[in-house]
């Protein structure tokens, strides 16, 4: 469907997000269109959230649809769910749109399966940088609270990444809830979708174009956001001493990788035994340079990692959230993954149907290595 004839279907009690978005799932499951629904919810603890599985729509209520930190990429929690392969239930999954991409991403390294679940994504107005939260939580609540009555989408209260995160809004989700004015709409984006709003019989006949307006306005400050702070990043992540400064305080803890959804690999080559060098090498290494610092291989370690996941890196910011000396791992993360797509002509996560660069090899690809290919081939064809 064309974006100039989708329409959307509104939601009851518009102007509470979190209620409406409760009562459409807690009415799903009542109609058994879902056997269980996987939504955030508050831990006991109070300054935290977790991805639960819900099957009783009485214990929906007490879940926070839009939570206002990511402590899991919800693509991490459907991959434990469908690490098997097609279950037998219906699931509904709401996740931010960079959540989404990651589930992309991973249903296209056969991680996650998506044949028996609903994605639904909503306007994201951006997670709360971990560390502040946890140091109030009752103040991140509020905060994050009205951000959701203002819908405001560009405030500086968010993580950096969601400061210049332009694809907030409608992703590769099945259904997306759009926030307009006072009003929740539910847009289908999939067959999926459709056959959803066709069983609850409702019409997808709310006009949005003003919607559509607003988020085009938004997306174009974060695109300049964006801009503006990769200029910046630039001098940060290219060229080896660059890169030398900016991780000169890394521990080496792995913190970063053990976080991000993409970094899916069950035995890391950087956490083996290999990887762990023994005291020849290491003195080996000083005896090269006069001097090692330890732990050894830091910035192969964030090279190597680059080289690895950056064509799917979605800028969730997760690697910054789980770093306990603050660098801006997600920003450098960001700067080169939108360096590494680009030269791929690749976004990850915009759509399950874009073959992901590193499984599908195409010939004009990096033009001179395509060149050097073909004339390797006629060679071959020549000897024959
Ligand atoms: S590298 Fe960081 S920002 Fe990118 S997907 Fe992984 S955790 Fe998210
Ligand atoms: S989380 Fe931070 S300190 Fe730990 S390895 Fe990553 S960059 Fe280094």
């Amino acid at each position: 469907m064309t974006d100039n004839i989708r329409k959307g279907t509104l939601l009851k009690n518009g102007d509470d997000i979190q209620a409406s978005i409760l009562q459409f799932f807690q009415d799903a499951v009542e109609k058994k269109l879902f056997d269980a629904v996987m939504l955030p919810m508050k831990v006991p603890s109070g300054d935290s959230f977790a991805w639960i599985m819900i099957k009783d729509a009485a214990v929906l209520k007490d879940a926070q649809p839009l939570a206002p930190i990511m402590p899991v990429n919800a693509a991490t929690a459907l991959k434990r769910y469908t690490r098997k392969g097609k279950g037998k239930f219906k699931i509904a999954a709401l996740m931010k749109p960079c959540e989404i991409r990651a589930t992309i991403e991973l249903t296209k390294l056969n991680q996650v399966h998506l044949d028996d679940v609903t994605l639904f994504t909503y306007d994201c107005v951006g997670a709360l940088p971990m560390q502040d939260y946890i140091a109030d939580p009752e103040g991140g609540d509020e905060k994050f609270g009205k951000l959701l009555t203002d819908k405001n989408f560009k405030s500086k209260d968010v993580k950096p990444v969601c400061k210049i995160c332009d694809k907030f809004s409608l992703s590769a989700s099945d259904l997306h809830f759009a926030f307009s004015d006072k009003d929740i709409l539910l847009i289908s984006n999939s067959e999926k979708g459709e056959k959803l709003l066709t069983d609850l019989d409702w019409k997808a006949d709310a006009d949005l174009k003003k919607w559509q307006k607003h988020i085009d306005e938004i997306t174009k400050i974060k695109v300049k956001n964006k801009t503006d702070t990769f200029k910046i990043v630039k001098d940060m992540a290219e060229g080896y001493d660059n890169l030398v400064e900016t991780f000169s305080n890394c521990i080496g803890c792995h913190n970063c990788s053990s976080s991000c959804p993409i970094c899916y690999c069950r035995q890391c080559y950087f956490d083996s035994s290999v990887a762990k060098p023994n005291s020849d090498v290491v003195m080996m290494r000083a005896e090269e340079r006069g001097a090692a610092s330890l732990p050894l291989d830091r910035i192969m370690f964030h090279t190597g990692r680059m080289a690895h996941m950056s064509l799917s890196c979605v800028s969730c910011g997760l690697c910054s959230d789980a770093c306990p000396v603050n660098i801006p791992v997600a920003k450098i993360f960001s700067y080169v993954a939108s360096q590494t797509q680009k030269a791929f002509e690749y976004s990850a996560g915009a759509s399950a149907g874009d073959a992901l660069p590193m499984k599908e090899y195409k010939l004009n690809e990096l033009g001179e290595l395509g060149e050097l290919v073909k004339s390797a081939e006629a060679q071959e064809e020549s000897n024959e």
